[in-house]
């Protein structure tokens, strides 16, 4: 019947490229249908704006669609769509050559590249219709131009030519036809002819497609008897025309239109979580660049949060089709818990991940998600404390880790933290909170790293703060040891360790009298101290009389650079190197224990006991800090003689 019939060459590339896709192990071989639907709805997309000014070319009840319709005899893979359709011209010069730019060059460069690597190209291509010859041996394509009445069949078997031939069809519109592969799961050939098989590959990857994606499928239906009841044991086939995609892209309707259950239900979707997300957050951006976003914050972290190899990332969409399913350049690092889908025109289809993530409207995105996020994280926390505080319980550590790389945001980043601090036993605190709360004569915002909280509560250095009434933050978190470092100033307000040397809180008003005052009793006991620090110089740099004590005998202080004695522990735990710190020694003048030892050494400076006390001193400022003591069982040894002396 056909007239006309013609045997065209493929271009040299789209032979090549062909080669590369026949013969490819590319695994994700479904994405074909992903290509010729997202075809499909462009042709409609197509036809609906040329029936913009020409209204004649859609039939006043015509219902734009796809169609899909497979057979499991024959094997055969349709789909139909009555979009704008093609001319025969159309056809050679879209089907038959690769116009795309960049595609002749990638071939060019993939010359004396081996399988494997040409297997990870083809996601790259993204070949769009010819990723059919993935999955089939021969397809056919006919198509009619809207408007006009001849329509064209192209045939092909990939193998470097096909045939073009006039002929008919009913409408506008194209057909195309897979004869199918024979299945091969191992090389990700499922059976494309079985109606589950597609649905479910519809559902995952065009879910949103404007159009409805149709497919019927014949289902056994209960036998009704005369009055309407079902028959036991009995029934009757029926067919069921089914659309195969929901038909919503969510982030395009307004926020106002779409109920929170659909919201619920699209996150479900897309992160296979079972429960509501805690927050939904929208955006839409309009201007030079334009794109939509809708974001998720789970109830609850993944079991994988902290695994570096977790697959993580948001849904990017380009034009209706999903082009990355877990694109990382969306956001950074310490914000891979958010899940959700960016759509934006301005990104080629094709694109891919290496170019990505050099793309500057990628770059631009992922500036403005940030700033969403954050955002709605800061407004949840000042209009919603109770679920902020879920929200800091699942995701506050990952949050934190944004502090150390996220320095365009780190002033946002540090209004979010949440810390237990001295002010309240059970209540966290933020530091807009603490500021308000910070004394006249507070210079800084104070704080202690360690373990527990129990054990930094505790801690000797404390005692002065104590007794000013200076509030004090508990990091206690294992990477609080990192916030620490990145903590520099907030609204102004400088950072301070309690536990470093230098630290002086003593106010301007008696600075000088306490200087003189420290002086005095340093000089009053320098022979003391220089013999202690004698006596532990393996450990001990320097002992200082301690003007933040009131009731503790002595204390471990850290200079301006040493690490604190919880991080060095941290280290020691996770096996790394640590260089030899030695401490800061600082003790209390005051106290009853020094006073005697004073007035033992003034007698005896060889006195034996004093040795042992110095070294119980060390070992009990080491504990308090919840540091490790060099020798324990010496430090046990010389605990027990101490009692025996007290009991006798
Ligand atoms: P792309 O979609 O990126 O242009 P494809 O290889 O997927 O690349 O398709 C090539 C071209 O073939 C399309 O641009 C379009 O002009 C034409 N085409 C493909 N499928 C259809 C269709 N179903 N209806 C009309 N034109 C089509
Ligand atoms: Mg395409």
């Amino acid at each position: 019947m056909g007239k006309n019939v013609e045997t065209h060459q493929f271009q040299a590339e789209t032979k090549r490229l062909l080669d590369l896709m026949i013969n490819s192990i590319y695994s994700n071989k479904e994405i074909f249908l992903r290509e010729l639907i997202s075809n499909a709805s462009d042709a409609i997309d197509k036809l609906r704006f040329e029936a913009i000014t020409n209204p004649g070319l859609i039939k006043k009840d015509e219902e734009l669609l796809i169609r899909i319709e497979t057979d499991e005899k024959s094997r055969t893979f349709t789909i139909h769509d009555n979009g704008i359709g093609m001319t025969r011209q159309d056809v050679i010069s879209h089907i038959g050559t690769i116009a795309k730019s960049g595609t002749k060059e990638m071939l060019e460069n993939s010359k004396n590249k081996d399988v494997k690597e040409l297997g990870d190209m083809i996601g790259q291509f993204g070949v769009g219709f010819y990723s059919a010859f993935m999955v089939s041996d021969r397809i056919e394509l006919l198509t009619r131009r809207a408007g006009e009445d001849t329509a064209t069949k192209w045939v092909s078997s990939g193998d470097g030519e096909y045939t073009i031939i006039d002929s008919e069809r009913d409408t506008h519109g194209t057909t195309i036809t897979l004869h199918l592969k024979p299945e091969d799961k191992e090389n990700g050939i499922d059976d494309f002819s079985q109606y589950y098989v597609v649905s479910s590959i519809v559902k995952k990857h065009s879910d949103f497609i404007n159009y409805p994606i149709k497919m019927q499928r014949e289902v056994d239906k209960p036998e009704l008897d005369k009055d309407g009841k079902p028959i036991e044991g009995k029934t009757v086939k029926e067919i069921e025309d089914n659309t195969l995609n929901s038909m919503k892209p969510i982030w395009q309707r307004s926020k106002s239109d779409v109920k929170p259950e659909e919201y619920a239900e699209f996150y479900k979707h897309i992160s296979h979580d079972w429960q509501e997300p805690l927050e939904t957050m929208q955006l839409q951006v309009e201007g030079r660049l334009e794109y939509r976003a809708l974001m998720f914050i789970p109830s609850k972290a993944p079991f994988d949060l902290y695994y570096r190899d977790a697959s993580v990332g948001l849904q990017l969409y380009t034009k209706r089709v999903l082009i990355m399913d877990a694109c990382k350049d969306l956001l950074p690092v310490y914000l891979r818990f958010i899940k959700g889908v960016v759509e934006s025109a301005d990104i080629p289809l094709n694109i891919s991940r290496e170019l990505l993530q050099q793309d500057r409207h990628i770059t631009a995105i992922r500036k403005r998600l940030v700033k969403k996020v954050l955002d709605s994280l800061k407004t949840m926390s000042e209009k919603d404390n109770e679920k902020y505080l879920k929200f800091w319980a699942e995701f506050g550590p990952a949050l934190k880790e944004g502090l150390s790389s996220d320095f365009e945001n780190q002033e946002a980043l540090m209004g979010l933290l949440l810390f237990q601090s001295s002010n309240d036993e059970k209540k966290l605190t933020n530091l807009k909170d603490y500021i308000s709360r910070m004394k006249k004569d507070q210079e800084a915002i104070y704080f202690i790293t360690g373990e527990s909280r129990a054990l930094v509560e505790n801690s000797p250095h404390l005692e002065s703060f104590k007794a000013k009434g200076f509030e004090v933050l508990f990091l206690t978190d294992p990477v609080d040891e990192l916030v620490a470092q990145s903590l520099n100033e907030f609204e102004k307000k400088p950072f301070k360790s309690v536990t470093k040397a230098d630290l002086d809180i003593s106010g301007d008003e008696n600075k000088e009298e306490k200087e003189k005052e420290l002086k005095a009793e340093q000089e009053k006991s320098k022979n003391l101290l220089e013999f202690i620090q004698k006596h532990l110089d393996a450990d001990v740099k320097e002992v200082k009389v301690s003007s933040r004590l009131v009731s503790s005998p002595a204390c471990i202080v850290a200079g301006e650079a040493d690490i604190s004695a919880h991080l060095e522990k941290l280290l020691n735990k996770s096996g790394q190197e640590v260089p030899k710190n030695k401490k800061i020694l600082e003790v209390n003048t005051k106290h009853e224990i020094l006073k005697k030892m004073n007035e033992r050494f003034e007698k005896n400076k060889d006195d034996a006991t004093l040795k042992d006390m110095a070294e119980l001193l060390f070992g009990y400022a080491l504990i308090a800090e919840g540091a490790e003591i060099p020798n324990p069982s010496r430090f046990n040894e010389l605990m027990a003689k101490m009692m025996q002396q007290a009991i006798t």
